[in-house]
């Protein structure tokens, strides 16, 4: 596993050197389909549900052209990608290559699908609260659901953190969020609710409201707890010089604001599930995509190339930028979260009983 980490930074810092664009994370959406209707989710906006869905063999294709291409992390995404029946050959083949591999998950399938999670390298899981704080957000029963998932996964010593999609009906939901990271230790994530993909406008936080919990976020950070971004990454939010409702700066930076310049272009491609290749989620049906379906990965990685956009909001997107940037702070926090990881697994390995099911296996 630290083989796989240092093989990431290597890549970075072979692009950083030589200015060559490599697309080192992937994120792939491999699948539309999914077995909840959140109120904010974005296939509604993009009219991304009953599209066709990838073939195992075209996304072995993928990876195998990816490989070659510098490709050290891949993120699974969807949809719900634990409904794909082939989602555990699809994680064996990436790792066949040596690569990392994140996968994202709404949770309710994490029991039936425990031996595939054990086969990634980070495990992220939606959760937007307590009760109904969750449940107003991603459907009535879901936040028991997700408990559930939580705790099995404790038992099974599967390591893991989650994402929060602020609205308006979790708005207050910072501190029970950071109640539960501190109960169960995990990491927690956040975003932000885009008001201009999202199909529901009613739900999305006043500017007010998302400076009001962006700020609580840096509070927590600087106080230590387990936030997942760095506390760069929130600040950059808060010194976004327009509305939230708008995203993206394309072109020069308006006078008097300055922020890192887009690694993203650089590093990073999000692929919908019907195989368009995007430069990040944020882009999503606002680009020219092409799609590596008709054209190969190769040139329509190298079609992103022409991508002006200069910054945006996104956190998660601000994050990843500065670790790409090589920024201290940014590498530092993602340093400390992959060190816990590797001890994590280290523990597991030294201390944990194999299960019934691994002995016979070995037997
Ligand atoms: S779990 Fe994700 S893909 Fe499924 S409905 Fe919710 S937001 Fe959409
Ligand atoms: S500036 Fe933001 S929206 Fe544009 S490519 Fe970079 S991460 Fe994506």
């Amino acid at each position: 596993m630290i083989n796989k980490y240092l093989g990431f930074a290597g890549e970075i810092l072979k692009g950083r050197i030589t200015s060559k664009r490599i697309p080192v994370l992937v994120v792939l959406c491999v699948t539309n389909r999914c077995n909840l209707r959140c109120q904010y989710c974005y296939e509604e906006c993009y009219d991304r549900r009953g599209c066709l869905e990838f073939t195992t063999g075209q996304i072995f294709s993928l990876i195998d052209q990816a490989a070659g291409m510098g490709t050290k992390l891949i993120s699974i995404n969807g949809g719900e990608a634990l409904l794909r029946d082939d989602i555990g050959v699809i994680l064996d083949k990436i790792k066949e290559k040596n690569m990392l591999c994140q996968l994202t998950s709404n949770g309710l399938l994490i029991k039936k699908k425990t031996d595939v999670l054990k086969k990634v390298d980070s495990l992220c899981l939606s959760l937007d609260g307590i009760g109904q704080a969750n449940d107003l957000n991603r459907g009535q029963g879901t936040y028991e659901k997700i408990i559930e998932a939580i705790e099995h996964m404790r038992a099974n010593g599967i390591k893991f953190h989650t994402n929060t999609v602020f609205t308006k009906n979790n708005k207050n939901a910072v501190d029970e969020i950071m109640g539960l990271a501190d109960k169960y230790k995990f990491k927690a994530q956040f975003s932000i609710l885009r008001r201009e993909d999202s199909p529901n406008k009613d739900i999305c936080l006043s500017d007010d409201e998302v400076k009001k919990v962006i700020s609580k976020l840096v509070d927590y950070k600087k106080n230590g707890l387990p936030a997942f971004y760095s506390s760069r990454s929130f600040k950059n939010a808060l010194d976004w010089p327009f509305s939230f409702d708008r995203q993206i700066i394309t072109g020069a930076l308006p006078a008097g604001y300055k922020t890192s310049p887009c690694y993203i272009k650089q590093f990073l491609c999000h692929i919908e599930a019907n195989g368009l290749v995007y430069p990040c989620i944020v882009l999503v049906n606002k680009f020219k995509a092409m799609n590596f379906l008709e054209v190969g990965f190769k040139k329509a990685w190298d079609n992103l190339a022409v991508n002006n956009c200069s910054a945006c909001y996104n956190i998660c997107c601000n994050d990843l930028n500065m670790i790409f940037g090589l920024r201290p702070e940014s590498v530092c926090n993602a340093f400390r979260i992959v060190a816990d990881r590797i001890c994590h697994n280290a523990k597991n390995k030294i201390f944990r009983k194999p299960t019934k099911g691994a002995l016979d296996a070995k037997n």
